[in-house]
């Protein structure tokens, strides 16, 4: 459903990512694990247009959404993203902030009614629908985030590091939560993440990047069976 063909980008002089080329399939999750400032966020943003490549091309569905000077702006692709931060709107109740995004698709009443119904099921979130974000717990608000992209039936969800700022207990009880629901799901989704229990609870494939280029695409069991560098054994836990 998404393809990347020889994607870079760069700031300046400062190259953040080396050509990259992968596929990500239809309901397939991929894990993008990665130590901090690898270019994680920075691939993440690319797809969803966010910022643009230095060179190569995306392609959705097999239409170019970035190749050479054509450009689709991040509200016409069919994506939505989860931020580390949750980034809800403040002022708005968890109803308004999870029917954000629905305005611009021009829903009805009914259809709108119906899919916040269904959302606030499947995330946990009834009666705290009236209140702000102030007046939940971090775990809430980060379901009302989950919830929100969700909304708008995007093809790919991106998630970026979404639990990461969640005390331990809490993180440990929504990656059992994420990973049965993603399960459920079943959306084409990139997670990004720098822990290994959270990439190996929710990912079909893990994507090993370091210093912007990908060292290993590969299932879980493949990763830790057949390392393909010595930074994934590492990583895998082996010591030499
Ligand atoms: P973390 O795990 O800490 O979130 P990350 O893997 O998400 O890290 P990125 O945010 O993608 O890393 O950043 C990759 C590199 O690109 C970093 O060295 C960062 O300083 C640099 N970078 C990111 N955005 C910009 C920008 N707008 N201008 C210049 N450099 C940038
Ligand atoms: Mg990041």
């Amino acid at each position: 459903i998404l393809s990347l063909e020889q994607v870079s980008k760069s700031f300046g002089e400062t190259s953040v990512l080396h050509p990259i080329s992968f596929d990500l399939q239809r309901g397939e999750r991929i894990c993008i694990l990665g130590p901090s400032g690898c270019g994680k966020s920075t691939l993440l943003q690319m797809v969803a247009g966010l910022t643009q490549a230095s060179s190569g091309s995306l392609f959705i569905d097999g239409q170019p959404v970035e190749q050479g000077s054509h450009y689709v702006p991040p509200e016409k692709r069919p994506i939505n993203m989860v931020f580390q931060d949750y980034a809800l709107w403040p002022h708005m109740t968890v109803r308004q902030n999870m029917a954000y995004g629905l305005k611009r698709q021009k829903v009805s009443k009914q259809e709108l009614d119906a899919r916040l119904e269904r959302l606030q099921k499947l995330l946990r979130l009834e009666g705290l629908l009236d209140r702000r974000p102030s007046e939940l717990s971090g775990g809430q608000q980060q379901r009302v985030g989950i919830a929100r992209a969700l909304a708008t039936e995007p093809s790919i969800l991106l998630m970026d590091e979404p639990l990461s700022n969640l005390d331990i207990k809490l993180r440990t009880d929504m990656r059992n939560e994420l990973a049965s629901l993603l399960g459920q799901l079943s959306i084409a989704t990139l997670y990004v993440t720098h822990d290994m229990m959270e990439a190996f609870a929710i990912a079909d494939r893990i994507l090993v990047l370091r210093d912007g280029a990908i060292d290993q695409l590969a299932k879980p069991n493949e990763l830790f069976e057949r390392p393909a560098s010595p930074w994934v054994a590492q990583l895998m836990g082996y010591h030499n």
